[in-house]
């Protein structure tokens, strides 16, 4: 039903390096149909829960069935729509608060010991990369935040997936991708601030690897994700 892996693993470090790995590139209209579903689930105008229905994003998107049900497929593979037998497609339900602190205390527990590890075996080509990665091109420039937010969700996503691929432990690596962590925390919260705070903490996080600092590396990637968690924890009192 499912798909092994999101679309944004593996092959960056394959890439030319330069700019931020492109997830537009070349977007036909299966890419554009895509990004159109993804844009309404992580601004919430499709919420949590709520039904899907094809014919809708027919006349909406005015395109035929084929590309929406394509696109859905590979939401579906994101954990960011889940098909339902008989009832059809829905957006995935809102992580819960215990789930929400799960997922923090998992990758508290991992992700700091990885940046630890992808700094001790830090190069040029991965420092590149990661730096195309981190997101810091969309910093501000006028730039629609609404347009912008989405964005940096998948950025940040393709950002902590290569620090855990240069980190060099596949199996931990597989183990947060199968949480889809950042697509549902950034459904938890739609705010400017989020993005620019946690583009400082990128920063600090690529500071440590230009240094090949391990214990640098590990604070930064602790600082980060705790500081990540108390922004978007207040989302559950509301
Ligand atoms: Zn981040």
């Amino acid at each position: 039903m499912r798909s092994p892996k999101p679309h944004a693993t593996s092959r960056y470090l394959a890439e030319d390096g330069g700019s931020a790995p492109a997830v537009h590139r070349g977007a036909g209209l299966a890419d554009e149909v895509y990004e159109a579903i993804f844009a309404r689930l992580m601004a919430l105008k499709i919420p949590p829960g709520a039904r899907i229905t094809v014919d809708n994003l027919v006349r909406e998107l005015e395109v035929s069935q084929t590309p929406i049900r394509e696109a859905l497929g590979r939401l579906e593979g994101e954990g960011l729509v889940v098909k339902t037998h008989l009832v059809g497609y829905s957006a995935a339900p809102q992580i819960t608060r215990a789930r929400f602190e799960e997922l923090y205390d998992l990758r508290l527990l991992l992700e700091p010991e990885m940046a630890g590890r992808a700094a001790s075996s830090m190069t040029a080509p991965a420092l590149k990369a990661l730096t195309g990665a981190a997101g810091v091109n969309l910093r501000g420039g006028g730039t629609d935040e609404r347009a912008r937010y989405p964005q940096f969700a998948r950025q940040d996503a393709i950002f902590h997936d290569m620090i855990l691929e240069i980190g060099g432990n596949g199996l931990v690596r597989e183990t947060l991708a199968h949480q889809h962590t950042h697509f549902h925390i950034f459904r938890l919260m739609f705010h400017a601030l989020v993005t620019e705070e946690a583009l400082d903490e990128h920063e600090a996080l690529l500071a440590a690897f230009a240094a090949r600092d391990v214990d640098a590396a590990r604070l930064a990637m602790r600082a980060h994700l705790e500081r990540s968690r108390d922004r978007l924890s207040p989302a559950f009192d509301q």
